[in-house]
C-alpha cells in the first residue's frame, strides 16, 4: 500500500501540560513539517487529535510503503531546485528572447480569448481547445512564425494559463482573495519553459531547437531534471532545473529541548532566536536592502520617466532599472538562504510564528508594508520548512492568532503590550525581558509542547 502521509497539519489540539497551564485551553493551529511514521499516526488517531494529512500544499511527498507484520520501508521524493546564470552568445539572446516572446503572445492571446468568450458569450473556453488551436495557428499567414519555437514550450504556456485560472478559481471558492489572471508585459519576468527534453554534460546545457549554451555551474545537479524555465532577470539569463530525487527518510530526530529554536521576526531585527533549554539569545538585524538602495531606485525610476518612451535612451535607463531591482531580490535570496542553512544545520527543532504577511502588508501603513515586504519574510521561513524537512528535521509554525507578545514567558501570564514597549515587564513575576525574545522563547515553548503532544518522537 502506497500512501502520502507527511506532513501532518494540526488544526486544533488542546495541550494539557503542567509547565503550560495557562496554554491549556489554546487551540493551536499549527504547521508541523517533520518525519512520521507509522507510529506516530496511530498514535495520532488514539489521542483522538484532530490531524489532517496534508498532502497538497506541500513542495514534496513522503511515500511510504508498509505491510502488516512485515518490515517497511520509507523513501522520501525531494524536489529541488537549482537556478544558474546563463552564459548565452549573441545569437542564443536572441532566440531566448524570441522564444520568451512568443510564451508571452500566446499566454496573453489566450487571456484575451477567454475574457472575451466569457463577457460576449458567458462562455468559458477549455485548455484543450486553446491547446489544439496551435496547428492551425502555426499555418496562419500571421502566426506563422511561431513555427520557430518548440512545440512543447508554447504548450507550457498555455499551461501556464490554465493554472493561472485554477488558481484563481480555487481562491474564489475557499473565500481568499482571487487575483485574476494578468497580462503578462515585455521586459517583466520574460521566461519559458521545457517540460522535457533538456540535457546537461559539465557546463553545458542542451535546449531543444535552440542547441547548447554555456552556463555557470557553481554547484552539481542532483537527481533527475523534471522541468526547465529560462528567465530573464535584469540584463542576465538564469536557467531553473527542477529535479526530482528518491532518498531514503532520514532519521527523525529526537525532541530535545537543547537543539530547538524559537525564532521571532520583526522589522527593527529581523530575527530574534532563543536556541537551547538556557534561551540562549541571538539577534539578526535587518539588512533593509530596499531602503540601502531606495535612493538610487527613485533616481531611475525619474529619469527613465523622463525619457521618450521606446526610444534608445529609455531602453537604457529600463535596463540599468532593472539590474538594480534584480540586484536588490538576489541580497535577500542570499541573505535568507544563508541564515536558514544555518538555523537548520545547527538546530534539529525550529519553532516560529505563524504570520499572515499579506494582510500585514495589506493593513499596515504604507512605509511599514514596504518594510515587511522588503524583510521578505515568507522566503525566509519556506527556506526554512523545506531546508528542515530535507534533513529530517522539526519545523513548527504557531498559529498566527497565539499571543506571544502578550504573554509572559516566565509566568504565562498576559498583559496589554503596545508596540512601542521594548521590554516585557511582568506584573505577576517582575521578569523583565526584550519583548521579541520573550516571544521567541514562547514559540519555542509552545512548538516543544506541540512536537510532545503529537509524539513525534523517533
Ligand atoms: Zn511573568
Amino acid at each position: 500500500m502506497n500512501r502520502a502521509v507527511s506532513p501532518i497539519s494540526l488544526n486544533s489540539i488542546s495541550v494539557a501540560s503542567k509547565s503550560l497551564h495557562t496554554l491549556v485551553n489554546i487551540n493551536f493551529n499549527s504547521r508541523i513539517t517533520c518525519c512520521v511514521n507509522t507510529f506516530l499516526r496511530y498514535f495520532v488517531t488514539k489521542t483522538k487529535c484532530t490531524c489532517i494529512a496534508n498532502t497538497h500544499v506541500v513542495p514534496c511527498l513522503k511515500s511510504i510503503d508498509f505491510f502488516i507484520g512485515q518490515i517497511h520501508h520509507s523513501r522520501m521524493l525531494l524536489k529541488k531546485g537549482f537556478k544558474y546564470r546563463l552564459d548565452p552568445t549573441t545569437s542564443r539572446r536572441q532566440l531566448f528572447a524570441q522564444y520568451a516572446g512568443a510564451s508571452r503572445f500566446l499566454y496573453n492571446r489566450g487571456l484575451e480569448q477567454r475574457k472575451t468568450a466569457y463577457e460576449k458569450e458567458g462562455k468559458s473556453v477549455k485548455h484543450y481547445d486553446q491547446n489544439n488551436e496551435l496547428v492551425s495557428l502555426k499555418k496562419q499567414e500571421r502566426t506563422q512564425w511561431l513555427k520557430e519555437i518548440h512545440s512543447q514550450v508554447l504548450q507550457q504556456a498555455l499551461q501556464n494559463l490554465e493554472r493561472a485560472f485554477q488558481n484563481f478559481f480555487q481562491n474564489v471558492k475557499l473565500g481568499k482573495k482571487p487575483g485574476f489572471p494578468r497580462f503578462k508585459c515585455k521586459g517583466v519576468r520574460d521566461s519559458f519553459r521545457y517540460p522535457q527534453g533538456v540535457k546537461v554534460e559539465g557546463d553545458n546545457v542542451y535546449l531543444p531547437k535552440i542547441g547548447w549554451t554555456r552556463f555557470h555551474k557553481s554547484r552539481e545537479i542532483e537527481g533527475t531534471i523534471k522541468q526547465t524555465t529560462i528567465t530573464r532577470e535584469g540584463e542576465h539569463w538564469y536557467i531553473a532545473f527542477s529535479t526530482e530525487c528518491e532518498i531514503p527518510d532520514p532519521p527523525a530526530v529526537p525532541i530535545q529541548e537543547e537543539k530547538a529554536v524559537g525564532i521571532d521576526m520583526g522589522l527593527t531585527r529581523f530575527a530574534t532566536m532563543a536556541s537551547g533549554s538556557n534561551n540562549k539569545s541571538t539577534y539578526v538585524s535587518n539588512p533593509r536592502f530596499l531602503a540601502e538602495y531606495l535612493p538610487r531606485l527613485r533616481v531611475l525610476s525619474r529619469r527613465l520617466s523622463k525619457k521618450v518612451k521606446f526610444s534608445k535612451n529609455w531602453l537604457k535607463a529600463k535596463k540599468q532599472l532593472a539590474k538594480l531591482h534584480a540586484k536588490i531580490k538576489h541580497c535577500r535570496e542570499d541573505f535568507a538562504h544563508k541564515l536558514s542553512t544555518n538555523v537548520v544545520k545547527s538546530h534539529d527543532i525550529i519553532c516560529v510564528e505563524g504570520l499572515k504577511i499579506a494582510n500585514l502588508i495589506e493593513k499596515g501603513t504604507k512605509s511599514m508594508s514596504r518594510a515587511i515586504a522588503d524583510a521578505s519574510w515568507r522566503h525566509f521561513l519556506r527556506c526554512l520548512e523545506y531546508k528542515a524537512k530535507a534533513l529530517g528535521k522539526h519545523f513548527v509554525e504557531t498559529s498566527q492568532y497565539f499571543p506571544s507578545t502578550q504573554t509572559c514567558s516566565g509566568c504565562r501570564c498576559k498583559k496589554k503590550m503596545k508596540l512601542s514597549d521594548r521590554y516585557y515587564r511582568c506584573p505577576n513575576c517582575s521578569l523583565v525581558i526584550d519583548r521579541d525574545l520573550n516571544s521567541a522563547i514562547l514559540e519555542k515553548a509552545v512548538g516543544m509542547t506541540v512536537l510532545k503532544a503529537c509524539g513525534a518522537t523517533p
